[in-house]
């Protein structure tokens, strides 16, 4: 017994260790991503500079004209740049993914789902009850807290400024947000998978083992601030944005959480194969670019998948499930 608890005492530093060690090479891996990101963008994007600057006149004009036209009542831009144009893209897309998901329309979707024989067509009672909870968590929730986060905006810097973004700066600030929104994506949702936490929260996230589309808002409320919410807007309330910047990132956040949970792995769009999985066998894949994974080893399962080897970013039509097929199945 005693030699047990000696090691048990030596077990816990050395774990301490590891986590020390893996965070360390995170900040170094993350830090040196970000470098190597701003080098390649000073190296490569002198063509889109071009491209953005003679857009550029075209947009600043049409920024100037809103300006005028809501002069003294800024706050309804506001409104419109961080509620009304995500949650109008955020619709229009599921829109069409609940029709095939309900409908099984176009016939030809069917061939890029990812578990194969899940939600065809999905279960229509399920899919009504989650939505009480998708449409809570976005209108009593994000809502209030998009408005609640206002002044705060406004003191970290003024997002209505007249000059917009540079090219080269509103792409850093889209790579410095999706870093902020790793990280704190990853670790609160780990946590909301300490068994407690899990029981309590997270598990009603999880009772849609082949997830779709609109389930990315399916969580508890708690789960909705802690791990939806706050990873998206910490990133532009640090870095004091421009009003476009926020809107082109709140769309961007909440495009790719739909197309992550959506169910079918579909040409020229990111690989939703990483967060599908993680629905599937719950303890693997906890991040969104799978960075923190690879660092703290909770993606070696999904290493040795078929569904590793299709996450990969679908440049043609034939679906990866057709070209990178399943192992033949071992007969009893
Ligand atoms: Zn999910
Ligand atoms: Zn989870």
């Amino acid at each position: 017994m005693k030699g047990e608890a000696g090691s048990m005492r030596q077990e816990k530093p050395k774990q301490e260790e590891r986590i020390w060690g893996s965070m360390k090479r995170t900040a170094f891996i993350l830090g040196s991503g970000l470098l190597l990101l701003v080098a390649f963008l000073n190296s490569v994007s002198g063509q889109l500079q071009r491209f953005w600057d003679a857009s550029g006149c075209f947009q600043q004009a049409q920024w100037e004209r809103l300006l005028s036209t809501f002069e003294g009542k800024e706050w309804i831009l506001y409104i419109i740049a961080t509620i009304l144009v995500p949650a109008l893209l955020f619709w229009s897309f599921n829109g069409l993914l609940l029709v095939a998901d309900t409908a099984r329309k176009p016939n030809f979707i069917s061939r890029y789902r990812i578990q194969v024989g899940q939600n065809e067509p999905v279960d229509t009672m399920k899919l009504r009850q989650s939505m009480r909870t998708i449409l809570f968590n976005q209108c009593m929730i994000s809502v209030p807290m998009v408005i609640f986060l206002y002044p705060i905006i406004k003191v970290r810097g003024d997002p209505y400024r007249r000059e917009l973004p540079t090219f080269h700066w509103f792409l850093l600030e889209l790579a410095i947000f999706t870093l902020i929104n790793e990280v704190l994506f990853y670790y609160s949702h780990r946590l909301l998978h300490h068994p407690t936490l899990y029981k309590k929260i997270h598990k009603k996230h999880h009772e849609w083992t082949a997830p779709i589309g609109v389930i990315s808002f399916y969580t508890h409320p708690i789960e909705h601030v802690a791990s939806n919410m706050l990873p998206v807007v910490l990133g532009p309330i640090l870095m004091g944005s421009h009003l476009s910047s926020i809107a082109v990132w709140f769309s961007l956040a909440l495009i790719c959480a739909t197309v992550s949970h959506c169910g079918y792995h579909l040409p020229f769009l990111p690989s939703p194969e990483f967060h599908d999985y993680h629905h599937l066998r719950f303890n693997q894949c906890y991040g969104v670019l799978g960075v923190l994974d690879h660092l703290h080893g909770t993606d070696t399962m999904f290493k040795q998948t078929k569904a590793y080897e299709r996450h990969r970013f679908l440049l043609g039509f034939t679906p990866l499930s057709e070209s990178i097929p399943d192992p033949p199945k071992k007969m009893d």
